[in-house]
C-alpha cells in the first residue's frame, strides 16, 4: 500500500530532478515549479519511492507507462499552457501527466483506453485539489466532441497518423503535440490550427512512446 507522505528526502530528489531538466533544456519555469511541486512518487507503487525522480519512465498497470519527466516537461513546454486554457489528453496512464497541466491552471479533459487505468483513477488522490481534470473511458482517436472545441491538445502514446478527429476538435489558433510515429521512434511535432482550419507544422525531437491504439480495451 502507498502511504502518500512527502518528505524531505523526496523533495530534495525533486529539486534535484528540476535542475537536470534545467541542464536538459526545459526553460519554462512554470513547468519547472509544476514538476518540483507535485510528488510523482504518489504515481507508482511505494516499490519505486527511491528511484521515482530518476528521470525516466516507469511500467504501471495494464502494460502502460508513466512517462519519463523529460519528456512530460518537454511536451508541456510545447503546449505553453495558459491558466484557464481546456486541454485534451489522449493515454491518462498514471495521471502524472494530467496532474502538471492541472497544476499550471489547465481544465484537462483526459481520455484513457484501457479499462483497468481507468478503473484506478478512481482512487486519484489529488482529486479534490484538482477538480480541474475531468476523467474518460475511451478511444482518444474519437476525442470528445461533446466538450470541443479545445484550446489544446496532447497525445501521450505514439500515434500512427494525425487524428484528423482531434485536429477538428481544436480551436482556431489551438495547439497539439503529438509525437507521431516515424518507424520505431516517434518525432515530436506541434501543430497550429490556422483561422481557415488549416494546420501548420513544427519538428522537435525524437521520442519513445507506448502506442497509440484503437478502440477501447475492457
Ligand atoms: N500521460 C500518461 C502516459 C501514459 S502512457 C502519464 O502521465 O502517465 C500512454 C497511455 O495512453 C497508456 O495508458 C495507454 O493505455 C493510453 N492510450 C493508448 N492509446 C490510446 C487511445 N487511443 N485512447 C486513449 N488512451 C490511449
Amino acid at each position: 500500500m502507498r502511504k502518500y507522505e512527502d518528505t524531505y528526502q523526496h523533495k530534495g530528489l525533486r529539486k534535484k530532478l528540476v535542475d537536470l531538466l534545467r541542464e536538459k533544456g526545459i526553460t519554462d519555469e512554470r513547468v519547472l515549479d509544476a514538476i518540483n511541486a507535485i510528488p510523482r512518487h504518489y504515481f507508482l507503487d511505494s516499490a519505486f519511492d527511491k528511484i521515482a525522480y530518476e528521470d525516466r519512465a516507469f511500467q504501471i498497470a495494464a502494460g502502460q507507462t508513466i512517462s519519463q519527466p523529460y519528456t512530460v516537461a518537454y511536451q508541456t513546454q510545447l503546449l505553453q499552457i495558459k491558466k484557464g486554457d481546456k486541454v485534451l489528453e489522449i493515454g491518462t496512464g498514471s495521471v502524472y501527466q494530467a496532474t502538471i497541466l492541472a497544476e499550471m491552471g489547465a481544465r484537462v479533459y483526459t481520455i484513457e483506453r484501457q479499462k483497468k487505468l481507468y478503473d484506478l483513477q478512481k482512487g486519484y488522490y489529488f482529486r479534490s485539489k484538482y477538480p480541474n481534470i475531468k476523467f474518460f473511458f475511451g478511444d482518444g482517436f474519437e476525442g470528445l466532441p461533446t466538450y470541443a472545441p479545445f484550446d489544446k491538445v496532447i497525445i501521450t502514446a505514439a500515434a500512427p497518423f494525425i487524428p484528423p478527429k482531434l485536429v477538428e476538435q481544436l480551436k482556431p489558433g489551438g495547439l497539439m503535440v503529438i509525437p507521431l510515429d516515424e518507424g520505431g521512434s516517434q518525432r515530436m511535432l506541434r501543430l497550429t490550427k490556422q483561422e481557415d482550419g488549416s494546420v501548420t507544422e513544427e519538428a522537435f525531437d525524437l521520442f519513445s512512446f507506448v502506442p497509440m491504439l484503437t478502440g477501447k480495451n475492457l
